[in-house]
């Protein structure tokens, strides 16, 4: 009896601060798709926030070499000199910055270094503000590590983009930190030089605010968008600016789990205290194959880029094609985030009403068997989110069957 009551888990309370944290949007739909297709229904999945292309060779065979070499033992805590002098060269030859080798950061992933830099710096009940729609992580990392997330809806009106003034008006004494990720997940909205700068006037009035950026998508931009990283253009502000990145979305190596940051000495060394007690330092062979990465051929990138764009195309202009979907053109990343107010109040085959966001994507799952995640997993409704990081072919069939399915609302 004391076993069964053990196995199922009786007398278990979770730690206060992860207590309002449920288990994401994402992931429920994708189980739910998941079993779908286990029972033989043919379930597209445009869920995956990772490029489906493969890790270029030449960066599978350094990781190969490193092996070999015997490259299998810890490292140093926030990465090896070589992977450090490799990030510092990618930043001065892409982002015109010159971080020293003490003010760069590598961790397991650009998760554990927002989470090395949230646990660093966030006592209870500071405030962090985040933009919405935003990428799910950002507010759980900043409850985990204590803080308050401070929301700012940013609709399609302002580009799902944050403002002077709507940044100014949620600035308070507690505000510890700024959030900003461009291009986006889930929106694919990016920053320009033009949108940074009052943002950046914002800041400088208020010595007490940190910015962290997530440039993660920084290669997949499209058109004549101009990526810029907020160090490069306001140089007053880099003692307090972390610039992140990382491997992931760049060179498709998700599964390698390698992320970094430049960002000043101080706040570099908080995060390395953080992740000396929690993984001690990223993969040996991971962090081979990264120099790889970011010292080898960078021609590809653009190649990639190219197909992506091609893709976007697609899905925009097959989802505007549908009454009662509105979808803004992204500027980078591989996602759509798509307004679908029209399809709210419609009654499906079943007689159900589609009264949210998430009603919408259910139907499209059970109807259309095309798993998308709801505009209120990130934090903004009524929209939905599509990753197009998959073939064409499966986009077109996808759009088709959306279609179909929103044609049978009444
Ligand atoms: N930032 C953004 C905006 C992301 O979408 C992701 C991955 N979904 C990450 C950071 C984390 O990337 P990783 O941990 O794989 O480096």
């Amino acid at each position: 009896m004391t076993i069964n009551a053990t196995v199922k888990g009786a007398g278990f309370r979770p730690a206060s601060r992860i207590s309002s944290i449920g288990v994401s949007e994402i992931l429920k739909i994708g189980v739910r798709a998941g079993a779908m297709k286990r029972e033989g229904k043919p379930v597209i999945i445009l869920g995956a926030g990772e490029p489906d292309f493969d890790t270029p060779d030449h960066i599978k065979q350094a990781a190969w070499e490193a092996i070999q070499r015997g490259e299998t033992k810890y490292t140093a805590l926030d990465g090896t000199p070589e992977l450090k002098a490799a990030i510092r060269e990618k930043f001065e030859r892409e982002n015109g910055l010159a971080y020293g080798l003490d003010e760069i950061t590598v961790g397991t992933g650009a998760k554990q270094i927002l989470f090395n830099a949230m646990m660093a710096t966030v006592d209870s009940g500071d405030e962090v503000i985040i933009p919405t729609p935003y990428w799910t992580s950002y507010s759980d990392i900043v409850q985990i590590s204590g803080g308050r997330p401070v929301l700012i809806a940013c609709d399609a009106s302002s580009g799902f983009r944050l403002t002077a003034e709507r940044l100014e008006a949620a600035i308070t004494p507690r505000t510890r930190w700024v959030l900003l990720n461009s291009p986006s997940n889930p929106s694919g909205a990016a920053y320009g030089a033009e949108d940074y700068r009052p943002l950046l006037d914002v800041l400088l009035r208020h010595p007490h605010v940190w910015l962290l950026v997530d440039d993660m998508y920084e290669h997949i931009v499209y058109d004549d968008f101009r990526f810029v990283t907020p160090a490069q253009l306001e140089p007053r502000l880099n003692d307090r600016t972390l610039t992140v990145n990382g491997v992931s979305k760049a060179y498709a190596m998700t599964g390698w789990r390698i992320g970094y940051a430049g960002g000043p000495r101080e706040l570099i060394k908080a995060m390395a205290v953080v992740q000396s007690q929690s993984t001690s330092c990223p993969s040996s062979v991971s962090q081979a194959a990264s120099v790889a990465a970011l010292n080898g051929p960078q021609d590809f990138l653009k190649d990639r880029a190219d197909s992506f764009k091609r893709r976007r195309d697609l899905v925009v202009a097959g989802l505007n094609a549908i009454d009662g979907l509105d979808c803004r053109v992204p500027e980078g990343a591989f996602y759509t985030f798509s307004g679908c107010a029209g399809m709210l109040g419609k009654v499906t085959p079943n007689g159900k009403t589609i009264g949210t966001d998430a009603d919408f994507c259910a139907y499209l799952l059970d109807d259309a068997h095309v798993a998308v995640v709801p505009g209120s997993a990130f934090g903004l409704s009524p929209f939905f989110r599509i990753s197009y990081a998959t073939s064409e072919a499966e986009l077109k069939e996808a759009l088709t069957r959306i279609a179909a399915a929103c044609g049978r609302l009444s």
